[in-house]
């Protein structure tokens, strides 16, 4: 059983389940999918067979990034020039993007997978979660099956959250008619996916989320029937919920999001939400109830130029909290690293007028990393820790960029902000990227295939 030993880490950021601390100057070890051992001195001559050691002086090594919401299909409409979130309304917005989402080919949905999980990956992200609602007939049905085949070459572990929606635009949604499915053919999908992929199993590197795209642009029944199906197999729900929908909600069912969602049981410890900004205090409280955890996403916050996530009173009311980049219609990139930094200088912007304090850098380092892994029903990621899956990034420290940064290693990534790529990433205990490069792929074949699909789309 192949593994690793890093030898005199300057900082390894530890979670023993006493919460996130620094350790200076160890070694970690890793044999097979998991960290074996953290400690001073692990003896060289005792290693397993086939462990390669690695020195890693000068490296501050951190649990890898969990990310809990994207869209990995909205990678080919980043930076347009006529998709500008500052001079379009919503409406607008969505009336220019859903006529190019809905050209997608299935080779596009593959090659789109594989752009944000590399950036992902290049960026200190170990697991993704990616939210793919978007199955245009002439695609075919096989779009979160090449989702699994992308996330398998890179070596990520991926949860699909199989989407979908169901209300026609006649009756007030915003989804144009060859993007739409019937509540049967989403479930039957959904059931389809967790048949073949899902794995409970410790260190899975495949699991399935039942996640209709939203309630406005959805059935009652198909929110009803997630619940059904997701509660029979074990598996976890997703939605969008908060980003502005729900007076229409109110509206058309007499009730906001948050109600609706808790009356139908779309709500617990094996839910998340993505967004929640515009929730009310007693909405968060009731989530809070619960267990339901919020994906937080601030770069679209930004560039809706919409109510900032109150992150202070969500943390106050005891809300599992994770990180997201969001799909790259509303972040033009797909690194959670940048995300987390963001996050925090966002709440900061607006502390003065929050009721509750502003979280820790740290907190915001424990919400990328295991309150992703919370969100996503996982305790055997996210944390650095002996028995936990080898999952891990390093960057080292020795470098311009982090001189007098080396005191706190805890809060450099929200403080700080870390511009560049990491040194590498270990998922499952097998490096997936070091030195600038994925070992084993060419890199510029990988990104001359996803323009040239790209180029097949007329836009
Ligand atoms: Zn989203």
């Amino acid at each position: 059983m192949s593994g690793y030993l890093l030898t005199n880490c300057a900082a390894a950021i530890v979670d023993e389940g006493d919460g996130l601390r620094v350790r200076r100057n160890v070694d970690l070890l890793t044999v097979g999918s998991a960290i074996s051992a953290i400690g001073v001195d692990i003896a060289r001559d005792a290693l397993p067979a086939g462990t390669e050691v690695q020195d890693a002086s000068g490296w501050f090594v951190y649990p890898g990034l969990v990310n809990t919401h994207h869209h990995f299909f909205q990678c080919f409409v980043r930076n347009r020039a006529d998709l500008d979130w500052t001079k379009l309304s919503v409406i607008e917005w969505l009336d220019r993007i859903y006529p190019i989402f809905s050209q997608l080919t299935e080779a596009c949905f593959y090659q789109s997978s594989l752009t944000a999980m590399a950036e992902l990956i290049k960026h200190g992200c170990t697991t993704a979660f990616d939210h793919q609602y978007n199955f245009p007939r002439h695609a075919g049905t096989q779009l979160i099956d090449r989702q699994f085949e992308a996330a398998d070459l890179l070596g990520m572990r991926f949860h699909a959250g199989r989407g979908g929606n169901t209300l026609p635009k006649s009756e007030g949604s915003t989804i144009p008619d060859e993007m739409l499915e019937t509540t049967d053919a989403f479930i039957a999908d959904c059931a389809r996916l967790i048949d073949r992929y899902h794995d409970a199993r410790p260190f899975s590197m495949r699991q399935v989320v039942v996640a209709p795209c939203q309630p406005v642009n959805c059935y009652r029944e198909t929110f009803a029937e997630s619940v059904s199906l997701a509660r029979d197999r074990g598996v976890m729900l997703h939605t969008h919920v908060g980003e502005g929908e729900s007076p229409v909600m109110q509206a058309r069912h007499g009730r906001r999001t948050v109600d609706y969602l808790e009356e139908l049981g779309f709500a617990g410890p094996d839910t998340f939400y993505a967004h929640c900004w515009e929730l009310t205090h007693d909405e968060l409280r009731t989530m809070a109830r619960s267990g339901t955890g919020v994906s937080h996403c601030p770069e679209p916050v930004y560039l809706v130029g919409a109510e900032v996530t109150d992150l202070p009173a969500m943390s106050a009311f005891g809300l599992r909290l994770g990180l997201g980049c969001d799909g790259a219609a509303s972040n033009d990139n797909s690194n959670l690293m940048h995300c987390l930094h963001s996050a925090y200088m966002l709440q900061c912007l607006v502390s003065s007028r929050r009721a509750h304090p502003v979280p820790s850098p740290v907190d915001f380092l424990r919400y990328g990393t295991s309150g992703g892994a919370s969100l996503l029903g996982r305790s055997d990621i996210g944390r650095l820790a002996p028995g936990m899956a080898a999952d891990l990034f390093a960057i080292d420290t020795r470098r311009m960029d982090y001189v007098g940064t080396r005191h706190d290693p805890l809060s450099l990534i929200a403080r700080v902000g870390i511009g560049a790529p990491v040194d590498m990433t270990m998922i499952n205990g097998r490096i997936v990227w070091q030195n600038g490069e994925f070992p084993g792929l060419d890199e510029a074949q990988m990104a001359a295939d996803a323009e040239a699909a790209l180029a097949n789309v007329a836009f």
